[in-house]
């Protein structure tokens, strides 16, 4: 392919999912014979993965990830990770009437955490052990998942898999039932898990809080720099193998003919082109405005049916607060992983029925809300971040560009009153030490991403949106991918890594679901 206009790969998006296809692409291709371009609308790569300084604090949007040095070797990429210290993670469950707190810590480590729940709930020992021994087998099993399995390997998988397919279209309620815990506490401890992924247990597939679970119980880190240092990384090692970026470009549209993806049109009119085309975008921005459903209908009408059906997840609200030197967090055991706050028992259910209404379903009365210390970790100037889900986009945009003066005053309103929470439940005087208060609000996340519903992590994880009923990752349109389905860095950068798998006839990971050095 040598047409000097034309290119091997067009990725759009240069988001963590973005910058993985490109390099991977990079890293198997000469880009002289088959060049690569990303394309980005924003003035940096790394979306939703990035960190930001707001009067000499440095804020990160995430917070967490699990061991992915296999990865970032393979990628070839060198970043300084620091592993959460202390307790993995501690929930502080609140009595909604008569303000009691009662707290449970949970160690790092599979067997730590399995002892220590052991003992602690000496009733329901064999359910607990049984219950993680069954879920590690489970998580382990995803090792020998094929991502399009031929029907010789989809027998294979029968007997490879057994616990993911048994589970596949259970929902991690159904699926925790069936071990008889009776333990109300133990109940909740596994349910934060569960709404690691901004869904509630009864509705979120087995699989993902499970797989949450085991592979951060195994170690949880944060990059030293902040996680603006995998984009940097990336970016820089992929225009060192000679990969083109460019930045502050919109693509609008995905070009079609004859079921085949040609190239891309830009916002300016300018049409590139191209063999393949990966688009890491949201999944219905890009089917359904820069393809057109039409044209998928005419290639395929049961994706055309799927990408209509398919369930974005929620919008979020954060609080990234910068605190003075006087404040001890050491001192509050905040050195670890996740800090939750909640009303407990159905709280997130309650909060998800509002959500799915378009309201605020957050009250003195229940409540749910991750507080996150990163520079205990990184040794950054003292902050924490506060992570509320599930909030929904609803009218939060419309204000934002209609009204500032009144969504600057909700914003307010709404950041008070976690504070609130905060200082009552975990920080004292939190109020006094504030140096720096920065608030994302779920119009932030749409007008940033180009999300169009404010998603925080793509395609929400029930089970029929989910796994072997996902919206697939190759499209009809021949070359054309769009590695959209699995939330979080780690899932990103490995689904950058499958859809070149793909393109190269599994040269990269053998077609499996997950990658093995
Ligand atoms: C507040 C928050 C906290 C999180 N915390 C964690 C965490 O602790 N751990 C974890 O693992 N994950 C976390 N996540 C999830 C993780 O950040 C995302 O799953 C991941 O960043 C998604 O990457 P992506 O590249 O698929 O999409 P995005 O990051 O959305 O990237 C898409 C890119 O495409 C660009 N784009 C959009 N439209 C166009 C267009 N028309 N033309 C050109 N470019 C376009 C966007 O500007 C963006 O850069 C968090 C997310 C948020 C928002």
């Amino acid at each position: 392919m040598n047409d000097t206009n034309k290119s091997g790969l067009i990725v759009v998006g240069g988001g963590i999912t973005g910058l993985s296809s490109a390099l991977t692409w990079a890293l198997n291709h000469d880009v002289k014979e088959d060049p690569v371009l990303l394309i980005e609308k924003e003035p940096k790569t790394g979306g939703y993965v990035t960190s930001y300084e707001r009067e000499g604090f440095l804020f990160d949007t995430c917070q967490m990830i699990p061991n992915i040095s296999d990865i970032l070797d393979y990628l070839g990429i060198e970043i300084e990770l620091k592993k959460f210290k202390g307790y993995y993670m501690r929930i502080f469950l609140v009595n909604p009437e008569t303000d009691e707190v009662k707290v449970l810590e949970l160690p790092s480590g599979v067997e730590t955490f399995k002892k220590q729940l052991m003992e602690l709930y000496p009733n329901n020992a064999p359910q607990i052990e049984k219950f993680l021994d069954h879920s590690r087998e489970m998580y382990l099993e995803l090792f020998n998942l094929k991502l399009e399995p031929t029907g010789k390997e989809i027998l294979k998988t029968l007997k490879m898999c057994p616990k993911i397919v048994a589970n596949s279209s259970k929902t991690f309620k159904k699926y925790f039932e069936k071990f008889g815990i009776t333990e109300p506490d133990v109940e909740e401890i596994f349910n934060v898990f569960a709404e690691f992924s901004a869904l509630p247990a009864e509705q979120v597939t087995a699989i993902v809080p499970v797989s949450a679970m085991n592979s951060l119980l195994d170690g949880a880190f944060r990059p030293k720099d902040g996680f603006i240092e995998f984009s940097k990384k990336i970016e820089e090692k992929f225009q060192a193998l000679g990969g083109e970026l460019r930045l502050k470009t919109e693509v609008v549209k995905i070009l079609v003919e004859n079921g085949e993806v040609k190239g891309v049109q830009l916002k300016d009119g300018e049409k590139i082109f191209s063999d393949y085309v990966i688009t890491t975008v949201d999944p219905m921005v890009a089917m359904k405005s820069m393809v057109g459903l039409d044209i998928i209908r005419e290639v395929d009408k049961k994706y055309a049916k799927k990408v209509e059906s398919v369930k974005m997840s929620t919008s979020s609200m954060n609080l990234s607060i910068g605190l003075d030197d006087e404040i001890d967090l050491d001192a509050l055991g905040m050195d670890c992983g996740y800090n939750v706050i909640t009303t407990g028992g159905d709280t997130f259910d309650r909060l998800f029925e509002a959500y799915e209404k378009g309201e605020i379903g957050f009250t003195d009365k229940r409540f749910h809300m991750g507080v996150v210390c990163p520079s205990l970790t990184t040794g950054s100037k003292p902050n924490i971040t506060v992570r509320i889900t599930p909030m929904a986009l609803a009218d939060w945009l419309e204000l934002r560009e209609n009204d500032r003066e009144k969504y600057k005053e909700r914003k307010q309103k709404w950041a008070d009153f976690f504070i609130d929470k905060v200082e009552k439940y975990l920080i004292p005087d939190l109020r006094k030490h504030i140096k720096v208060l920065d608030v994302s609000t779920p119009a932030t996340y749409a007008r940033y991403s180009g999300y169009i519903s404010g998603s925080v992590y793509d395609m929400a994880p029930y089970p029929d949106n989910f796994g072997r009923s996902r919206l697939k990752m190759r499209t009809p349109i021949k070359g054309l991918f769009q590695p959209k389905f699995v939330h979080g860095v780690f899932g990103c950068l490995l689904a950058g890594m499958q859809a070149n798998d793909m393109i190269l006839d599994r040269k990269i990971m053998n077609g499996n679901a997950r990658y093995k050095a």
